[in-house]
């Protein structure tokens, strides 16, 4: 099936092929026609030129005679040219030497004639006089075998030319066009066997030339951003299903432990039900996170936007956290009256993982400020900290999902490391944009930048 689809497109190739040199070889046969048709009429043309200016001085010498007796002594003295005299009744009245001596039939013409005599090729043209009240006519010949042999060498050599130079132009076009379409068919084989088992494939750009390394590499560069997405994608079902492994196993575990003794151990039963409820909301929270992202993927997310007062966004904020962690000095820098055109709970889903985080990542004691400004165009919300802090080696690849910093991963801190990717998500859906500086061991401040207005 595969081998029949190849063939047949090999054919389509080779025929696109052979029409593309045969249509240049086409164009290149006229041109050259015409080119050697050209010569060839300018060569008669001059051939018939030189001949005509030949006999024209003793043309005019003739016209010059004023009696037929001048004219006919003219004739006769004339040693160059091939004259003969006819008068009305046709009859020969003088002949130049040259006629005699070429033994020439004259033969009576009105304008042209023609004639082959000892092998020589003769052409005529008659010319009428009037003189002394009797019509005379001078029947003048040219011998043009040599312009005939010269035409013939000419138009045999333009023939041979003719039929060498489109052989070649056809060869070579025919070899250019195959090379170059060689190239699409392995685009095309390669473009066939493309699966997600094999999304490695490129195309080899030694192999083009010119434009084709262009679509060659355009080619491998989509190659490039299909595989990186792919393989993005593939990674991100493994982490998930991997995140999901851990509370299965923990709910397995405990349900095994309440099957064995937790009909009878009270303090069992407890710590169970318990354990059970933790990992269930901990994989709710995972699932809710890989649907949000999901979601985000397939661009389906909805964003209800509407101009609200930021400045009171970020008050609740405070207030929230004071509730919420009593550990940690909250302090609070707020402006009033900065309004922002966006989805007010998602903004405040990204500012709570921005906060949950510097709570997380903060020992107890340490001071966490929420600051809200303006910065041109943008207004900024900055949640600041000075806990832990994260190394430069990992500053760049916190938005990753998945992504946790080595010490952050024990379990009981929480987070699958998917918080700071949602809210890269949320922010960059309103046109805006995140800063980040940390120092390991000093602390870390997050700037969220959303437009005004
Ligand atoms: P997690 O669920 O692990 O918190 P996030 O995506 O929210 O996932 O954060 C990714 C990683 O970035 C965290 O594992 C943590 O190491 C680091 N991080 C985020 N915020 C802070 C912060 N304020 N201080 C120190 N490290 C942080």
């Amino acid at each position: 099936m595969k081998t029949r689809r190849k063939t047949e497109q090999k054919k389509r190739n080779s025929s696109l092929a052979s029409r593309i040199s045969a249509f240049y070889t086409k164009m290149f046969a006229q041109w050259l026609t015409i080119v050697l048709v050209s010569i060839i009429i300018v060569v008669i043309g001059f051939s018939a030129f030189s001949q005509y200016y030949a006999v024209k001085p003793s043309i005019d010498i003739l016209e010059e005679q004023t009696s037929v007796a001048e004219i006919v002594e003219a004739i006769r003295s004339n040693k160059d040219s091939l004259f003969s005299l006819l008068n009305s009744d046709s009859q020969i009245i003088a002949s130049s030497e040259k006629l005699l001596s070429e033994n020439l039939t004259v033969y009576n013409i009105d304008y042209v004639g023609a004639q082959i005599h000892n092998r020589k090729v003769y052409v005529s043209i008659a010319k009428n006089y009037f003189l002394e009240n009797q019509d005379l006519k001078l029947i003048i010949f040219f011998n043009i075998t040599l312009m005939l042999i010269e035409i013939a060498i000419i138009g045999a050599l333009a023939i041979l030319l003719f039929f060498i130079s489109v052989l070649t132009i056809y060869i070579q076009g025919n070899y250019l066009t195959r090379k170059t379409f060689r190239l699409l068919d392995e685009f095309i084989e390669k473009a066939n066997n493309i699966s997600s088992q094999n999304l490695n494939l490129r195309l080899n750009v030694n192999n083009s030339t010119d434009e084709l390394v262009e679509l060659s590499m355009t080619f491998n560069r989509m190659m490039d951003r299909i595989e990186s997405a792919y393989e993005k994608q593939k990674q991100f079902v493994s982490d998930a299903s991997h995140e999901l492994r851990t509370p299965i196993a923990v709910i397995q575990g405990y349900a095994r432990m309440l099957e064995r003794w937790g009909k009878d151990d009270k303090e069992i039963l407890y710590e169970s039900i318990e354990a059970i409820n933790k990992e269930a909301k901990n994989m709710q929270d995972l699932v809710d996170k890989l649907l949000f992202i999901a979601r985000n993927d397939k661009d389906t997310m909805v964003l209800i936007k509407d101009r609200f007062n930021m400045s009171e966004l970020m008050e609740e904020m405070v207030k929230e956290t004071i509730m919420l962690d009593t550990k940690r000095n909250i302090e609070s820098q707020v402006e009033p009256d900065i309004y922002v055109n966006g989805d007010r709970d998602r903004i405040k889903q990204a500012l709570r993982i921005f906060v949950d985080n510097a709570i997380k990542y903060t020992d107890e004691g340490g001071k966490i400020v929420l600051r809200l400004g303006k910065d041109g165009e943008y207004a900024v919300a900055s949640v600041i900290d000075n806990g832990k802090g994260i190394s430069e080696k990992d500053l760049p690849n916190i938005f990753d999902r998945f992504y946790r910093v080595e010490s952050s991963r024990e379990r009981d801190k929480g987070g699958h490391g998917l918080g700071l990717a949602i809210a890269k998500i949320i922010v960059l859906r309103h046109g805006g944009r995140i800063k980040v500086s940390s120092k390991l061991g000093a602390g870390s401040r997050f700037r969220i930048y959303f437009p005004l207005n």
